[in-house]
């Protein structure tokens, strides 16, 4: 669970059940700081006199706010919209795409009025009726190390539940999954979980869930009948790599039950960045070995337009020969949904 060093209520948002629950949770905590805001300004309240400092101070920080602007975000191909329950996340992965995106003081914000967000995604069904409509609910964020005091997937998982039109799924490196478990899901949500070798975990995500406990979590989901699968990301290329890769399949493999109602699905992506992020995660981790060396790399520009550093193309088939070999001989009931 995500405990702050601040909490920041934005306006209005101690009118809301969530928000006060919120606030019954963790006020009087000695070492956490409550700030009521009475304009729109979050980030001075967020210190730092440097990037790596605002960016911690960030990544400890709490915004409560109320989502107000109805329409979502597309989130091709994986889905058809962003379900924006939470943005920013408590991790410190120095990979993380959200590095870009969240600006320098990078804060987890929830929202009080997830029953407004819900409603919203209801019009976006009923829109493209008769088709079904499927939901991505961390696009921008990991939702679960703060939904012990949202609820909101717990919500939202409810709400497709009963919609055989919805479909909804996230993903995660967390495991605070329990309150989910016994929920009328209907096998309209998808959990994904994110893992790497030990080694990746240790060397670059920070403030993250151990691997056994990640995929302790991924058991008690499937244990719960909810179609579950593994996001490998970023694969890298590094001494052992298959050895260690290998490893992390069996023991996958040697814990997953025999009895699987859905297949497990996989997602491999190798890893890759662009320029900006490249430069941005140089200043927030100067002493980073992530290896990011533009002339091992190959230019490629990708589907949204913009170019990244990739491996080269000899590299990405031994990743993808390597994964669809081992997972093909260690799973049975599995579906790889891309190796890239
Ligand atoms: Fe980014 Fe995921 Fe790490 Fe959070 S857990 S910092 S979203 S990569």
């Amino acid at each position: 669970m995500f405990t702050p060093k601040r909490i920041i209520f934005e306006k209005g948002t101690l009118e809301y059940e969530t928000g006060n629950e919120i606030l019954t949770l963790f006020k009087g905590r000695d070492n956490i700081e409550i700030i009521n805001l009475s304009n729109n300004n979050i980030k001075q309240h967020i210190p730092g006199e440097d990037l790596p400092s605002q960016y911690k101070e960030g990544k400890r920080t709490l915004v409560v706010g109320i989502k107000k602007n109805s329409k979502f975000q597309t989130c091709k191909p994986s889905a058809h919209y962003q379900l924006p329950l939470v943005s920013g996340c408590m991790g410190q992965c120095q990979y993380c795409y959200l590095n870009t995106m969240l600006g320098d003081k990078p804060f987890v914000k929830v929202y009080v009025n997830t029953e407004d967000i819900l409603k919203q995604a209801g019009k976006y069904i009923e829109e493209r009726l008769p088709d079904i409509t499927i939901f991505e609910g961390a696009a921008t964020s990991d939702p679960v190390p703060v939904e012990p005091y949202t609820h909101a997937l717990q919500k939202a998982i409810t709400f497709f539940g009963a919609n055989p039109n919805a479909r909804f799924r996230f993903v995660t490196k967390y495991t605070d999954i329990d309150s989910l478990l016994d929920l009328e899901h209907e096998g309209h949500t998808e959990i994904r979980f994110s893992i790497n070798t030990l080694s990746v975990i240790k060397q670059y995500e920070y403030s993250t869930a151990s691997l056994n406990k990640r995929i302790e979590a991924s058991i008690k989901a499937v244990q719960a009948g909810y179609p579950m699968g593994y996001i490998i990301a970023p694969v890298f290329i590094y001494p052992n790599w298959k050895e260690e890769y290998h490893e992390l399949l069996m023991d996958i493999k040697k814990k997953l039950p025999g009895d699987l109602k859905y297949p497990v699905t996989f997602e491999i992506i190798s890893h890759r960045y662009t320029s900006i992020a490249k430069n941005r995660i140089l200043e927030i981790f100067p002493e980073s070995e992530l290896p990011m060396n533009d002339e091992e790399r190959k230019f490629k520009y990708g589907q949204f337009g913009y170019g990244k550093y990739v491996y080269p193309k000899e590299s990405l088939a031994n990743i993808k020969g390597f994964f669809m070999n081992e997972i093909d001989t260690l799973f049975d009931n599995k579906e790889v949904k891309y190796v890239i």
